[in-house]
């Protein structure tokens, strides 16, 4: 890895990558891999660094891409609670659905050293800070240097997908605390329409005695609810991170001329629950094998088929994730409290529990089936949801009786 200073230049490579995280180094390795000249710029000095992320993910679905190595894995999840507003709380077992928490700095060195071990180049300190699309390739410029290349891979994660959709974006605080109120390998999940509009706070055990805490929502300060949910729990704060999140879903094109979006500047993270990891990292793979057909058969058609490929896996989960989305953000308190009492359902529970981690929200409307559905719109306050969530069981195009 190199320091931007280290070693000036303006060599012409076929891809230059913006932003050297999961899904930017997931594409450089696998670019790399088959032949392609690929250097990745990243404005921080040092890859994972700050790390933003809880690292919660299932490895049902990252396996597929890209396996953390053990030394990366922090703890299991045996088990989701969930808390509504007035405190009631649905269990939910999570043993089977091969749910971990991740170092995601170590995780995100492992993916770097994987892409320079193919031949990727890595530089720290690099941010982009133009792209100028011509004809004939692509000239990126990061502080002095331009660089050539055929492709330019945006994959600055929040900083990208910001062009496309500020509003899928959720300001959020997320702080590392020792405490002995949480339980390692129980993941519990905090909502409230009032202190987490849109959103809830989190608290994701690493280990035992060591927790990741966090609280996002539309148009709150997420350090000062955050602040106040800890007020409750005997907790010493470790570190502190503000940050955003992204729930706006896929944006409309992931290939614009030259330019590839991959990751979370793409929209590839979950509308629901704001996790990206495997999508990110999935989209960073399924890229890189169409740049490269692109690049080695001079067929710029191909690069076109990235996005039907990431969609035929992701795209149908992720619309209905947005749909159930548009759900939450219009259920009141006191319909969150009727939505935990049927997930408290041991039929309902069950089902989840031999469900997916990754694909959710199909998981959750198969598990309620659609009596269940029925149900739960006949006795929610809002009127938004209610016939928001009979859409889901009503073929488009009937007629409510
Ligand atoms: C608080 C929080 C908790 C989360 N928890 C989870 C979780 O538990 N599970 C889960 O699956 N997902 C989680 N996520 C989401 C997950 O972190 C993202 O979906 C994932 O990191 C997206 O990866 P990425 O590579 O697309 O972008 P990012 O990880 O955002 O990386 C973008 C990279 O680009 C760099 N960059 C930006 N601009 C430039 C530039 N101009 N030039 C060079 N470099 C640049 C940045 O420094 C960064 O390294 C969480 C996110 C947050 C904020």
């Amino acid at each position: 890895m190199q320091n931007s200073t280290d070693n000036p230049s303006s060599r012409n490579y076929d891809v230059v990558v913006g932003g050297g995280s999961v899904a930017g180094l997931a594409f450089a390795a696998e670019a790399s891999k088959r032949g392609l000249g690929v250097l990745v710029l990243e404005e921080d000095k040092e890859i994972g660094e700050p790390e933003k992320c809880d690292g919660l993910v299932s490895l049902q679905e990252l396996r597929r891409y890209a396996m953390p190595e053990k030394s990366c894995i922090q703890s299991r999840v045996i088990k989701g609670v969930v808390f509504s507003p007035s405190g009631r709380k649905a269990s939910l077992d999570a043993s089977h659905l091969d749910v971990v928490v991740i170092d995601r700095s170590a995780f995100d060195k492992q993916l770097a050293g994987n892409a320079e071990a193919w031949g990727a180049e890595v530089r720290l300190g690099a941010r982009v800070t133009g792209v100028e699309e011509r004809p004939d390739g692509v000239k990126v410029s990061a502080g002095g240097d331009v660089f050539s290349c055929s492709y330019y891979v945006d994959a600055t994660g929040p900083t990208g997908v910001m062009k496309f959709n500020r509003d899928g974006l959720v300001p959020t605080a997320k702080y590392e605390v020792e405490g002995d109120w949480f339980t390692d390998g129980v993941v519990e999940v905090y909502t409230d329409q009032e202190k987490y509009p849109g959103f809830f706070a989190w608290v994701i055990p690493r280990g035992p005695g060591i927790a990741k805490v966090g609280a996002a929502g539309f148009g709150i300060n997420a350090a000062k609810a955050l602040e106040a949910f800890l007020a409750e729990r005997d907790s010493k704060i470790v570190s502190k991170v503000a940050c955003t999140i992204y729930v706006g879903g896929p944006i409309e094109q992931f290939v614009s001329g030259r330019t590839v979006y991959v990751g979370e500047s793409a929209g590839q993270v979950k509308p629901t629950t704001a996790g990206g990891i495997p999508s990110s990292v999935a989209g960073g793979v399924i890229a890189a094998r169409w740049v490269s057909d692109s690049v080695m058969l001079k067929d710029p058609s191909l690069v076109l088929r990235y996005q039907p490929d990431w969609s035929g896996r992701y795209g149908k989960e992720y619309r209905l994730m947005t749909r159930l989305r548009h759900i939450y953000e219009n259920l009141s308190n006191s319909d969150l409290d009727k939505l935990v009492a049927t997930l408290e359902r041991p039929k309902v529970a069950a089902k989840l529990a031999s469900g997916s981690f990754d694909f959710h929200a199909s998981a959750a409307l198969s598990a309620l089936g659609v009596k269940g559905l029925l149900q739960l719109a006949g006795v929610l306050v809002s009127s938004e949801a209610k016939q928001a969530l009979s859409s889901l069981v009503r073929p488009s195009g009937s007629k409510e009786s």
